[in-house]
């Protein structure tokens, strides 16, 4: 059993810039930071799975997401942070100090900051763990560039879906967006712009039931709920923008949280219901859900905690 002062639990743009400034304020922070296995865990959060990264402020030539956040974690190594390339098991936020358990090994904390982030939501098909990185994507961004002049279809009707089948204009031939119902949930100017673009092609009451393809993706099989009817779209490349989903099981029970499962902090700081336990970054933010503010986040997340600690002594 190993004791710290602070313990960061994820390793997203909030965890790294909260490990800089628990760092430099001399709290020895351990960064437990996922497993590179995962999709959901993995360290460095959702930027590991981006590629250009334009709107970080101070990298005018733009930067891979994948760079971005090694810069991070150097930055809060050169200060003594120390890492973990472990996933969190189970935490106990009712002792003190804060226990928290990597499979058999227990550490435990004088406060803890959750930057755990959120992940893509799936349509739950078999074929999706087959085909993801093979077709199948769940960030337009990142693979956009891989389907020039190909038939795609995004799935959603959401402000995710319309900017991901918006942006993916700017490469395939034809984007079909294949939605669930016959009327969106994106914002009126997402879908003026969206519906208004010749290249998109809505696609109403329909779900996607299979995917076809064993090595890469070949096509959508998709129904549509008002007939029966099914047929098979012919994309290479099929684009899940569904929503997200906040990484806080671990906490549940323990950590306030809104029905959909973001953790709730106390307005204008990172507090969280649990004294010594702060969250930042995309585990609370459902809105804006940019790097630079799980960033700005993390650092309020660290001043806090510093604050706090300094406040026990
Ligand atoms: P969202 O608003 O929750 O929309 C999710 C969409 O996916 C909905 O249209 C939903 O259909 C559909 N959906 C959910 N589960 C599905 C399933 N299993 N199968 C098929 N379709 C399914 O999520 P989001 O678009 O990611 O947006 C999340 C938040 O971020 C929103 O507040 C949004 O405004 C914001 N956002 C803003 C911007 C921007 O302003 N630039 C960009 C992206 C996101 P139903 O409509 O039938 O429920």
């Amino acid at each position: 059993m190993t004791h710290h002062h602070v313990l960061i639990i994820g390793s997203g743009p909030a965890g790294l810039t909260a490990a800089i400034y628990a760092a430099r304020a001399n709290l020895a922070p351990l960064v437990i930071e996922g497993e590179p296995s995962s999709t959901s865990d993995q360290p460095g959060g959702q930027l590991m799975l981006t590629t250009e990264v334009e709107n970080f402020p101070g990298f005018p030539a733009g930067i891979m997401g994948p760079d971005l956040m090694l810069r991070f974690r150097e930055q809060a190594q050169r200060f003594g942070a120390e890492f973990l390339t472990e996933k969190v098991t189970a935490v106990d936020l009712s002792v003190r100090p804060f226990n928290v358990s990597v499979r058999n090994t227990e550490y435990t904390a004088d406060a803890i900051i959750v930057s755990t982030g959120a992940q893509s939501l799936m349509l739950g098909l078999e074929e999706e763990s087959r085909l993801l990185g093979h077709g199948l994507s769940t960030c337009a961004t990142c693979d956009g560039f891989f389907f020039r002049g190909q038939e795609i279809a995004v799935v959603g009707g959401g402000d995710s879906a319309l900017e991901e089948a918006s942006f993916l204009t700017k490469f395939a031939s034809k984007v079909t967006l294949v939605h669930r119902r016959d009327s969106l949930r994106a914002s009126k100017i997402m879908q003026d712009r969206a519906l208004s673009n010749p290249k998109i092609q809505p696609m109403w009451n329909t779900v996607v039931e299979r995917l076809v393809g064993t090595d890469k993706l070949e096509g959508a099989l998709v129904r549509n709920l008002v007939t029966g009817e099914t047929s098979t779209l012919p994309v290479t490349g099929l684009f899940v923008a569904i929503g997200h989903r906040p990484n806080t099981d671990l906490f549940r029970g323990m950590l306030d949280m809104a029905e959909s499962g973001y953790l709730i902090t106390k307005p204008d700081s990172s507090y969280t219901n649990i004294e010594g336990v702060f969250a930042c970054g995309d585990v609370q933010d459902d809105t804006y859900r940019q790097a630079i503010t799980a960033a700005g986040s993390g650092c309020m997340a660290a001043i806090d905690c510093e604050r706090w600690l300094e406040n026990q002594h």
